[in-house]
């Protein structure tokens, strides 16, 4: 197979690593480093739920995320939100598309009356910053969830699986995985993919820029993004095992 610009296969996704507990106030977090990407995924649980959940009703608990890109996560800086007044419509996409993540794993009703406060922060950006945020932001849920069935909130932890995201497109005519920035800029096909433990998708999104796409390249790039998340479901899954025969760190 040839080799792409930092020396992977198509199908290799960039080491993963994730630090948990990295936040001791939050009730779980994560650093989940992609490559150069690394993003901070805090969960906060608060005793309470949205009120149009309380006014329409709705039983159970709700899950929310907020992204943001800290100012020194790029090349040149980039502004907080804040300082322009508003949430600019890239942010508000990807932090809809992580609380939806999420919500496919998180079993609502057994949370009870609370919101789960999804946080991730981008600490540094070299591209696949959404699929490093939901990858990590699973742990973090993980971790949260275990908390407060630790703390007897609830009777089990209400998390149902593991989700994680991977990033596919197609370069000079080949399907790749797990695309970097440079490559990122490179292609002709984004994709986005979301799955869970069992194989199971939550999310697809991808779009040709200035470009199409045949039904092959399609197939090709959904091949590579499934063993992507296949692979870094491995890893999240062997990072728990490790905790769970060390309940101090935990
Ligand atoms: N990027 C940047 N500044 C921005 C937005 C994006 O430097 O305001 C870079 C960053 O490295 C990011 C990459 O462009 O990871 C790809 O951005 P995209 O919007 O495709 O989202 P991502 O791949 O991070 O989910």
């Amino acid at each position: 197979m040839q080799q792409r610009s930092d020396g992977r296969t198509p199908d290799q996704v960039r080491p993963i690593s994730f630090e948990l507990n990295i936040a001791p106030h939050a009730t779980g977090s994560v650093l989940v480093a992609m490559g150069n990407t690394r993003v901070i995924c805090g969960v906060t649980v608060e005793e309470t739920v949205p009120r149009w959940m309380k006014e329409q009703g709705v039983t159970g608990g709700w899950l929310t995320s907020e992204y943001s890109m800290l100012p020194y996560s790029t090349t040149t800086r980039k502004p907080r939100d804040i300082s322009k007044g508003r949430l600019d419509g890239r942010s508000t996409e990807i932090q809809r598309l992580i609380g939806r993540s999420l919500r496919a794993v998180v079993n609502l009703e057994k949370l009870g009356p609370r919101t789960m406060w999804v946080d991730c922060d981008v600490l540094q950006a070299d591209g696949g910053t959404r699929t490093a945020a939901i990858t990590g932001a699973s742990l973090a849920v993980a971790l949260a969830c275990r908390k407060i069935a630790e703390a007897k909130k609830v009777d089990a932890p209400p998390i149902k699986k593991l989700v994680a995201a991977v990033s596919a497109g197609i370069l000079d005519g080949r399907a790749i995985v797990d695309l970097n920035y440079e490559e990122d800029k490179a292609v002709t096909v984004d994709f986005n993919v979301v799955a869970t433990e069992d194989g199971e998708f939550v999310e697809v999104q991808g779009s040709g820029e200035e470009a199409t796409f045949a039904q092959d390249e399609l197939d090709q790039m959904m091949t590579l993004a499934r063993k992507g998340i296949a692979d870094l479901i491995a890893v999240q899954r062997a990072v728990l095992a490790r905790i769970m025969v060390s309940p101090v760190q935990g």
